[in-house]
């Protein structure tokens, strides 16, 4: 996969080549490329946001500027490109999951009060353009958001994660939570391990997890079990 971020702080993308993402790199699973969009600006101050039409506080990201850095970035090979905003559609582990497939991803950082909305409309003529939030709250600007997202992505890529097991085993593969994990002692100030988990019947501990996924979903994020499909519980789960 290609990954390519655009930005006026190419500096807030540096945990990109951190740890595992770093390793995924260097294995050339992942490439990655971090722009600086002042280098398409012409002017002595290097700017690249301007008054908002209408009034009102903040400043806009200018459409040219965006224009010649996404113009360059995106060239003629197809790619995805991703707007990150508030205001956009929730990212979630299934877009992750989708975004996984992907040869090449291109996420346009925001700044201020985001970019100048023809950038959008423009390139959904050109490709698939995506807004998505995070979260429903507001950071200062979209690396972050490209740093959550892009983790997000990576650690689903074939040869990324050492054992694939892990990441089906995760919390929304299956729609539920997942449940809480132990390690070594057998006990710790006073709180035990559960008994099921050293006992080896493996039936028994695939069901205390269930049980114990299903309670936490339902305690944490009801949402998740109603938007399960009805075939997704079987006699077991509906008698817990
Ligand atoms: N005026 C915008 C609004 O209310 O929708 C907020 C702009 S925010 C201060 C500046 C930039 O931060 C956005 O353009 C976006 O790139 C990023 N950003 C802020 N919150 C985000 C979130 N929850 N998800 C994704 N990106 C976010």
């Amino acid at each position: 996969m290609r990954i390519d971020v655009v930005t006026i702080f190419p500096g807030y993308l540096a945990p990109l080549r951190e740890a595992l993402l770093g390793r995924a790199i260097e294995a050339g699973l992942v490439e990655l490329g971090v722009h600086d969009l002042r280098d398409w600006t012409h002017d002595v101050h290097q700017a690249v946001d301007d008054s908002p039409y209408g009034g009102g506080p903040g400043m806009v990201m200018r459409p040219q500027v965006w224009g010649e850095a996404l113009d360059a970035v995106l060239g003629e090979e197809p790619a995805r490109l991703v707007v990150p905003t508030p205001a956009g559609r929730p990212f979630t582990q299934a877009t992750a999951q989708a975004w996984a497939a992907e040869e090449r991803l291109v996420f346009a950082c925001g700044r201020y009060e985001g970019i100048d909305q023809r950038v959008v409309d423009a390139y959904a003529d050109r490709g698939p353009v995506d807004e998505v939030s995070i979260g429903d709250y507001v950071l200062v600007g979209g690396e972050v958001a490209v740093l959550v997202m892009v983790e997000a992505v990576v650690r689903l890529l074939p040869g990324v994660l050492g054992n694939p097991v892990s990441a089906q085993e995760d919390s929304f593969s299956d729609g539920l939570l997942e449940g809480p994990a132990y390690t070594r002692p057998v006990s710790w100030r006073g709180l035990d391990v559960p008994d099921v988990l050293r006992s080896g019947n493996h039936a028994a501990i695939a069901r205390w997890r269930r049980d114990r996924a299903l309670e936490r979903t339902a305690a944490r994020r009801p949402d998740l079990l109603d938007a399960l499909p009805p075939d997704a519980l079987d006699r077991a789960d509906r008698a817990f």
